[in-house]
């Protein structure tokens, strides 16, 4: 952990112990949904959602489309759902991104079915009286999107507005759901935040929504006789200069505080465009060498002075806590109380320039976000480029702004618009078949059927045998070959070209002996008009493969996005080696009876591939 001027601690096994602390509560039947937006309340909405996953979230809250899109892009695969009503614009990306809208208001209902559909979770207000269908109007409202035949109401749900303090009008709310209810109950039922699973009861829901609590705050002081719960964020920050004050000397904007003694204070490079609440101003309070301090004066923009009159060997550089467990004052949850603000700010706005580390069991395991000002061009070799790549991928990102950088333009103008000759394959799927054959003992008779979408560059392209290693690399480096092959020297005439097709048209193939090589070239008359579009190509070939070369090896030389790649023999024990680059270095792997299938999502780089050994 390098030097850093303010950052913030998360301590992933206070955070399972919380879950674990919560589930106690939970009413028989009941799943939870852990809440991730706004970053997770400032934690790291994906480390937060993983670490969640593991302890059985089986779904994600999040505030906005674009907070559900991040999540997707870096690999969280379960429901994730939309809770504030989204506007016309983001249905895009709702459906690009598998999300789940809930549904407010008619309107954005007949939006979402007429764009296609998807499925939904109704928003019913019975008391918050912000998001949701007003109760009264509810029923009308459920009736008419019932009859929508492109939306799937999954789910149903809505929100305690004071279960914290409030168990009477938590009532009246559950009472109003209740009643809806007994009208519209589909697969997913909740209404409970992290302290409506504390604080009351209802046996109609499945599903809780965990958010300020899992992180380890209360929300009302009656919730410490209930649960003892760890504060998972601790923000540090480092002294940066220190300095004596003689009576009557004012410290900060304004001079609201004055010296009424001598004394010595410390400057920490943290302020309230750091995420400390201005509101701290003269009330706030630090932990240092194990004491608490009290800050003085105002809080500027980025700096705040706190007392240390008490210690002889402070120095600069020293360690400093601003919010952490390790003392009660300095909890999120106490800390607001001097100003009677609200945990919920304080935590979701800490740490727009602190970077966050993860640790689990005490040990550090993942970092984020990268910042801008951790690029520095001179180290921007090719060689750390692919590092860059795969960090990049792996860590929270930030802001939104980061986010489409690397999601939606980062592949696109590193390898294709800055180089249009480079085109990537789409939906990549190899299947080999081995099968014995009466006449060829010593061999297996291969077929091997290809296929992938891309864009078609010409009115013709090569299906390539070569006769050894050194040719069938100057293949790889041929864009206009799309399928390569090396011949067994033992056996002339072993490779067959079965069928080419290009999106069903089956395309005319005329076999060339070129130095030893076979090159069959595919076109048709009719190709031309599919130039430059993206079309589906099927490739079937025939070949006998030696049985004593015991592997067999499919490599892919180019940059493909999603790959499935099956064997099917009667072979048993055969063995996978999976050689991937990217970020997904382990691909899932599936067997079958007499079938392997390897599977990947992802993009996939050069040089990857897969070995079978028999
Ligand atoms: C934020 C939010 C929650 C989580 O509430 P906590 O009090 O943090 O547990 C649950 N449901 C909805 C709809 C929310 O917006």
């Amino acid at each position: 952990m390098k030097f850093e001027r303010s950052w913030i601690d998360i301590n992933l096994s206070y955070f399972e112990d919380n879950l674990t602390e919560l589930k106690k509560h939970f009413a028989p039947k009941n799943n939870f949904m852990q809440i991730v937006k706004a970053d997770a309340y400032g934690h790291g909405a994906f480390q937060i959602a993983q670490k969640a996953i593991e302890n059985g979230a089986i779904s994600l809250g999040v505030a906005n489309a674009q907070e559900g899109a991040l999540l997707r892009f870096q690999g969280i695969k379960i429901p994730i759902l939309i809770l504030s009503p989204s506007f016309e614009n983001e249905i895009d990306t709702i459906f690009k991104n598998n999300l789940t809208p809930s549904v407010s208001t008619l309107e954005f209902a007949r939006l979402l079915n007429e764009k296609g559909g998807c499925k939904i979770h109704l928003n019913i207000d019975t008391g918050m009286g912000r998001s949701g269908f007003q109760y009264r109007d509810a029923k009308k409202n459920i009736t008419k999107i019932k009859k929508m035949k492109n939306l799937e109401i999954e789910g149903i749900f809505s929100h305690f507005s004071s279960a914290e303090n409030d168990s009477k009008f938590t009532e009246i709310q559950i009472e109003k759901f209740q009643k809806i209810l007994e009208f519209c109950t589909p697969k997913f039922v909740h209404i409970a935040n992290s302290s409506g699973v504390v604080n009351s009861a209802i046996s109609q829901t499945n599903l809780v929504r965990l958010g300020l609590l899992s992180f380890g705050i209360y929300a009302d002081i009656s919730q410490k006789n209930k649960l003892r719960l760890k504060q998972i964020m601790t923000f540090k920050s480092h002294i940066s200069q220190i300095k004596t004050a003689e009576i009557g000397d004012t410290i900060g904007y304004n001079q609201t505080f004055v010296a009424s003694q001598k004394m010595k204070f410390a400057i920490l490079p943290v302020g309230y465009a750091d995420g400390y609440d201005f509101m701290l101003s003269n009330s706030g309070k630090v932990l240092y060498k194990n004491t608490i301090c009290d800050i003085l004066g105002k809080i500027s923009m980025d700096m705040i002075a706190f007392d240390i009159s008490h210690f002889r060997d402070a120095k600069v550089g020293d360690e400093v806590t601003l919010l952490g467990d390790e003392n009660k004052q300095i909890r999120a949850d106490n800390l607001v109380k001097t100003f009677g603000g609200s945990s919920y700010e304080l935590l979701s706005q800490i740490g727009r320039r602190a970077k966050r580390y993860f640790f689990e069991n005490g040990k550090v395991i993942d970092s984020s976000p990268i910042l801008r000002r951790d690029f520095s061009p001179n180290i921007f070799s090719e060689n750390k480029l692919e590092n860059i790549i795969e960090t990049a991928i792996e860590q929270r990102l930030q802001s939104g702004e980061i986010a489409n950088l690397v999601s939606k333009n980062f592949l696109q103008q590193l390898f294709f618009e800055k180089d249009k000759n480079i085109h990537y394959k789409k939906k990549f799927k190899h299947k080999i078949t081995l099968s014995e054959n009466s006449k060829y003992t010593d061999f297996y008779e291969t077929k091997t059927e290809l296929h992938f979408s891309k864009k078609l560059q010409n009115n013709y392209f090569y299906v390539a045998c070569a006769k050894d290693e050194h040719d069938l690399s100057k293949y790889f480096l041929r864009n206009d070959v799309e399928y390569r092959w090396i011949l067994d020297e033992n056996f002339e005439n072993s490779f067959e070209v079965v069928s080419v097709k290009i999106d069903n048209l089956e395309l005319l193939t005329e076999t060339k002996n070129v130095d030893g090589c076979i090159e069959v070239k595919c076109s048709h008359e009719n190709l031309q008009k599919f130039v430059g579009k993206e079309v589906d190509f099927s490739i079937l070939t025939k070949t006998y493969y030696p049985k004593k070369s015991h592997q067999l090896a499919v490599f892919i030389n180019e940059m493909t996005h999603g790959i499935e790649i099956t064997l099917e023999s009667n072979l048993q024990n055969v063995e996978v080696i999976p050689i991937f680059s990217g970020k997904q270095k382990f691909p899932n792997i599936k067997k079958y009876n007499n079938k392997i299938v390897v599977t990947k999502n992802e993009w996939i780089l050069p040089t990857s591939g897969v070995i079978f050994v028999y």
